[in-house]
């Protein structure tokens, strides 16, 4: 069967004066997506739902600042958003976003180019701690990141978790009134908010989408309320995640908890008269906004200046940009770097590392002890392998705007991404669409969902210190053709495969899978 991205890129095989068809290839813009939802949205309306806001407002000095946020999922959908209008219902979290709102909680974004409405919900400290840092990241971030944290469970974080994503689905109904729409829920925070969705209104299309991994049985059952968790997700017409793994094991998990028919063959599970599929779609970039701030005189003179500013010359530079969190293997990334001096010592003094870690969820004393370890670890590095321009790794304790971020990526000639367990892992994608010159490498763990794409990257798994030692030096003194034909590669799959190419393969599945278009067979169509 024929899907319209099909179509798109089968056109841009011939259409080679098109600005997107480089190299015959089509690769998906943000026109195609405006396009196809002309087409196929018809009057419903795109309701996107997070925890996290893509806008913030903030107070200094008496002022009112904005601040688009960091992280990869809201800068990801906020151009989706940004290209097709509707709703954003989120939360506000920034000390003037109800100064900011109308009485509904409305504000129309981006501030200074209004696309859509963000719809923002409000909540208390206690909520906060509860649903947020309790549930969300105190029990299902580290069940479902297989890295030896163990989660906990409380029974007052699970209530209130039930409580707020409940409200969340209110502000949606709130949104939505009685007309069509299409209900596009985000991440591991409001795995329930389906269940009010389709009870008060059942002809909504929703869908949700898991950007983290999901485990096996043995491991996912240890959540007390595990049962309750599946059945409030099957409540959506479909769950997607990046990798085909981790939907297979939500399947396995239905069909270990649930008195449910999981078929296997059409990805779907059949529950009490609904359907719910499930399928898997590995999540791009914004390679339109990427690429051409990479090659801007504004990101040339960015690069230049961090360079003189943290005493960079005659050094190659290595990359890590990371949240502060013990899921990204980032001790485990500068243990490897010191054993890489040890091991190989001509480049003392000749190879430095910047470590961008943006401060997360300090209020978990997991996220501070990684803190801690990094800080030692630079420190120790800087000390047993000192140089005389600067320190040897840098340790940026910040959270940079996104186009300062750009001039870093630049400039590394090589990016570490090492995470111990990881849905994707954007970072990886973002330095592959921000070095437009190929002169660069890209070291990646096999954990991360970005390794079943990015096949051709170095890959080094954070658990072996000397094998990634060795990759640090095999990546440094690859040969210039094959290192530039290398990135090339990669570079390629991540120009295609880019944020407007995800949009449009997950909100057509989701159309052809619940419309049910006359003509159309459902079944047929295998989304990811
Ligand atoms: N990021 C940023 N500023 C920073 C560091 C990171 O905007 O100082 C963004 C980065 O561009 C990326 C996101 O944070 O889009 C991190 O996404 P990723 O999928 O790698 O990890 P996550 O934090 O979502 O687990």
């Amino acid at each position: 069967m024929t899907t319209p991205l099909d179509q798109l890129r089968r056109a841009g095989e011939h259409a080679e004066d098109s600005p997107t068809a480089e190299r015959g290839l089509h690769r998906t813009t943000r026109e195609d997506l405006v396009r196809w939802a002309r087409a196929h949205m018809r009057d419903r309306k795109l309701v996107v739902v997070s925890n996290r806001e893509p806008y913030t407002h903030v107070r200094e000095g008496g002022e009112i600042r904005v601040v688009r946020n960091a992280g990869g999922l809201t800068v990801a959908l906020d151009s989706v958003s940004q290209a097709l209008g509707g709703v954003w219902v989120a939360h506000g979290n920034g000390n003037a976003d109800r100064a900011t709102v109308d009485r509904h909680g409305r504000i129309a974004c981006p501030p200074e180019a209004p696309a859509y409405t963000l719809r923002r919900v409000w909540l208390s400290r206690e909520d906060h701690a509860r649903y947020y840092s309790g549930f969300s990241n105190g029990a299902l971030w580290p069940l479902c990141h297989i890295v030896y944290v163990r989660p906990r469970f409380r029974l007052e974080e699970w209530q209130r978790y039930r409580e707020i994503n409940q409200r969340f689905a209110e502000a949606v109904l709130a949104e939505v009134a009685d007309q069509p729409a299409f209900v596009f829920i985000q991440d591991y925070h409001l795995a329930l908010a389906a269940r009010t969705l389709k009870e008060r209104r059942p002809d909504l299309e929703v869908a949700l989408f898991w950007h983290i991994p999901w485990p096996n049985p043995e491991v996912f059952r240890i959540l007390p309320w595990r049962d309750e968790l599946l059945e409030g997700m099957l409540a959506n017409d479909m769950i997607a995640f990046h990798i085909r793994a981790h939907a297979l094991n939500f399947l396995d998990n239905v069909a270990a908890a649930l008195e449910a028919r999981v078929d296997h063959e059409q990805l779907a599970v059949h529950r009490g008269g609904s359907r719910t599929w499930v399928r898997h779609f590995p999540i791009g970039v914004n390679t339109d906004e990427i690429a051409p701030m990479a090659e801007s005189e504004e990101a040339r003179v960015a690069e230049r200046a961090i360079r003189s500013h943290l005493g960079l010359e005659g050094c190659r530079v290595g990359l890590g940009v990371d949240r502060l969190d013990y899921t990204k293997g980032i001790p485990e990334r500068l243990e490897a770097l010191e054993r890489f001096f040890e091991k190989y010592p001509e480049w003392i003094g000749r190879f430095c590392f910047i470590q961008i870690g943006v401060p997360s969820r300090i209020e978990l004393k997991e996220y501070r002890d990684v803190l801690l370890r990094t800080r030692a670890l630079a420190q120790r590095i800087n000390q047993r392998f000192p140089r005389p321009g600067g320190p040897t790794v840098h340790l940026l304790e910040t959270n940079l705007d996104f186009r300062d971020l750009v001039a870093y990526y630049r400039m590394a000639d090589l990016c570490a991404v090492t995470s111990l367990h990881d849905g994707m892992n954007l970072v990886a994608k973002e330095y592959l669409a921000a070095t437009p010159d190929l002169d660069g490498a890209l070291v990646l763990s096999p954990f991360t969902g970005a390794a079943r794409e990015l096949e051709r990257a170095w890959i080094a798994s954070p658990y072996d210190r000397e094998g990634m030692a060795d990759v640090y030096h095999g990546a440094l003194t690859e040969p210039e053709g094959s290192r530039r034909e290398r990135m090339a590669a990669l570079r390629e799959t991540v120009l295609r495969h880019n944020i407007f190419d995800w949009a449009i393969e997950v909100f057509d599945t989701v159309q052809r899978l619940t419309l049910r278009t006359p003509g159309i067979d459902p079944l047929e169509a295998h989304g990811g």
